[in-house]
């Protein structure tokens, strides 16, 4: 039976239509390690780091490195280009402005979120976090995406672990339609959709991934592709930028435990990990709460049916989330 759903904070449409068995997929395996410049002692051709975590105190852009960010050297955006803001009202262009940093999550060509442990993952996020506080200090940077690409069908161009930093002087349309979407519910009862949404999939444990006091992971009702997964933290913010140090350590287990599972039920899927956090300005402080989306990448998913924006997911949330936490079974 299918059945018509509603995001409840974007509105998105998405038609559950359950079909059996779960879509698969080609595994994601890291090969191309001979030529790959993110490798440990290739840093000159990655480039020169804006930076990095050397526990060992070793000099910058050599080796002996846990974590590295560099530009991105065919970037989509630049910091210096010109803020050329067209006076078209209908046709609107920003010129080039924006940053774009590579960061390299391991010095290990075949690490993944899965096999790291939670502390790796923990300074990942560090990463992410220190450059975004860093850029913020330019004004005209308004959001920030965080994309971390892992196969070739969920856009990776390299399997060296890695992920993509973007500062943009606007906001994109996706978190304009969840703020959009969380402001009107926050007008109606001054509460935060995401911590009551918490609440209420805590009540129901239906969806329920996993979590533990300060996280939780659960699968969206209205799930866009199948195994869609949001990490949250329980406790409300609205930027990434502003996360303790112990909030980065409890969500980096929570990833890390996702993508396992994930790895076990899927066999090692294709997918992006989106970071949704919010852009500068007062409103988006109270209403909005930053969290983490995992977008499994299978094989044989319509995804986005119409162009019409309504998707066909062919594995209801609840079904996915059981198999999910299954996984404990399985290891004992
Ligand atoms: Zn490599
Ligand atoms: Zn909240």
């Amino acid at each position: 039976v299918s059945e018509l759903r509603r995001d409840p904070i974007t509105g998105r449409s998405v038609i559950i239509a359950p079909e059996r068995p779960f879509p698969r997929t080609t595994p994601v395996t890291a090969g191309g390690r001979d030529a790959c410049p993110f490798c440990e002692g290739r840093e000159s051709i990655a480039g020169r780091e804006l930076l990095a975590w050397r526990p060992s105190g070793s000099a910058a852009n050599g080796p002996d490195w846990q974590v590295r960010v560099v530009p991105n050297r065919v970037p989509v955006l630049r910091v210096e280009s010109d803020f050329a803001e067209t006076s078209d009202v209908l046709l609107q262009s920003l010129g080039g402005l924006g940053a774009n940093e590579v960061v390299i999550e391991s010095p290990r060509h075949d690490a993944s979120f899965a096999s790291m442990k939670a502390d790796d993952i923990a300074r990942v996020l560090w990463v992410w976090r220190e450059r975004m506080r860093d850029l913020h200090r330019d004004i005209r940077l308004k959001s920030f995406l965080v994309v971390k690409s892992v196969g070739r069908t969920a856009g990776a161009m390299l399997d060296h672990p890695h992920s993509q930093l973007i500062a943009l002087p606007l906001v994109p349309q996706h978190l304009e339609d969840e703020l959009f979407g969380a402001a009107a519910y926050y007008r109606t009862g001054r509460r935060c959709a995401f911590c009551d949404l918490i609440a209420e999939e805590k009540e129901a444990r239906l969806r329920i991934v996993g979590g533990d006091g300060h996280t939780l992971a659960v699968m969206p009702f209205a799930a866009r592709v199948p195994f869609e997964t949001w990490v949250l933290p329980q406790a409300h913010g609205a930027m990434f930028e502003d996360a303790s140090d112990a909030t980065l350590a409890a969500v980096a287990e929570r990833v890390r435990d996702v993508v396992m599972r994930l790895d076990r039920v899927l066999v090692s899927p294709p997918y992006n990990l989106l970071l949704h956090t919010a852009p500068r300005g007062e409103m988006a402080r109270t209403c909005y709460h930053w969290h983490f989306e995992i977008i499994p990448r299978l094989e044989s998913v319509p995804g986005l049916a119409w162009d019409g924006g309504i998707y066909i997911n062919p594995v209801a949330p609840e079904e996915a989330a059981r198999a999910m936490r299954a996984v404990d079974s399985l290891r004992a």
